[in-house]
């Protein structure tokens, strides 16, 4: 039977070694519904390695062939992105009391950048960000308040510090105005990114997800690239664990609700409608 090679199984790869062919071929003697399940789960998921995959299966008590296929799965969005380094246990702190802003880039496929405006709380690690900004738009400072504001105080209250790095997005009315009312604004050292260590590891994190998704997807285009970075925000906050507890169960004290299959057939992070 001629099968139609999906991304995992595509010859994009110049160098095949021995191990990659016998994995190709074994992955084609699975049934074409032992696959689809699996990768439909990798994607929802949030592009989970094999392990984390193998251990859904077993919770919902699969058959072997799906097992082998968690184990077989090669995806093209996980390899580009390389692994992930070690990270560091943080110290032992409140929700919003520190909280981490960053700035990082994404590319979209056709290499359209957006700049990415993100805070984190670092006790409960709970991740936030606005929307994606296009490069060209500029963030100045006036708007990095007003986003602030918008997507943190509003619904989180005044925090009792602001950690940052020195950029010019974080001069002017931004820290005018959280210094006005009573939060401590701390701006890191020119040239000791370590300083702003757990918000950068943790921003590195989303951008994985965000990329993965992107070149699986081949995802261009500003609406298609916010629909990405929310779900991907929302895998990220929800699948992390902070002594146990994902950050939303810190933050809300549950969990959130999901979407539901039943009604929306298998539509999830890596499924948008393109
Ligand atoms: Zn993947």
């Amino acid at each position: 039977m001629t099968r139609k090679k999906r991304c995992w199984n595509s010859s994009s790869y110049r160098t095949v070694t021995a191990e990659e062919t016998t994995r190709r071929q074994q992955w084609l003697k699975l049934s074409r519904q032992a696959g689809t399940a699996v990768r439909k789960l990798h994607r929802q998921f949030g592009h989970c390695p094999s392990r984390v995959l193998t251990e859904i299966l077993r919770a919902s008590g699969s058959r072997a062939e799906y097992f082998k296929a968690a184990k077989l799965i090669r995806c093209d969005g996980c390899e580009h992105e390389k692994p992930k380094p070690q990270e560091h246990i943080a110290e032992d702190i409140q929700f919003n009391q520190s909280i981490g802003i960053d700035i990082f880039e994404i590319k979209d496929s056709n290499g359209k950048r957006y700049s990415v405006l993100s805070f984190l709380c670092l006790g409960t690690l709970y991740h936030r960000q606005p929307s994606s900004v296009r490069q060209a738009d500029r963030l100045v400072p006036n708007c990095v308040y007003q986003m602030f504001n918008d997507k943190w105080t509003q619904n989180m209250g005044f925090l009792e510090e602001a950690i940052t790095e020195r950029g010019w997005h974080n001069r002017g009315d931004f820290p005018r105005g959280l210094t006005a009312r009573g939060v401590q604004f701390r701006t890191i050292g020119v040239k000791s990114p370590e300083q702003l260590g757990r918000t950068e590891r943790r921003g590195a994190i989303l951008k994985g997800i965000i990329h993965r998704v992107i070149n699986e997807l081949k995802a261009s285009g500003d609406d298609i690239v916010k629909m990405i970075l929310a779900e991907a925000l929302y895998t990220k906050n929800f699948q992390s664990r902070v002594r146990g507890f994902t950050p939303m169960q810190w933050v809300f004290g549950k969990l959130p609700r999901q979407y539901d299959k039943r009604s929306h057939g298998s539509w999830s992070i890596a499924e948008c409608p393109r």
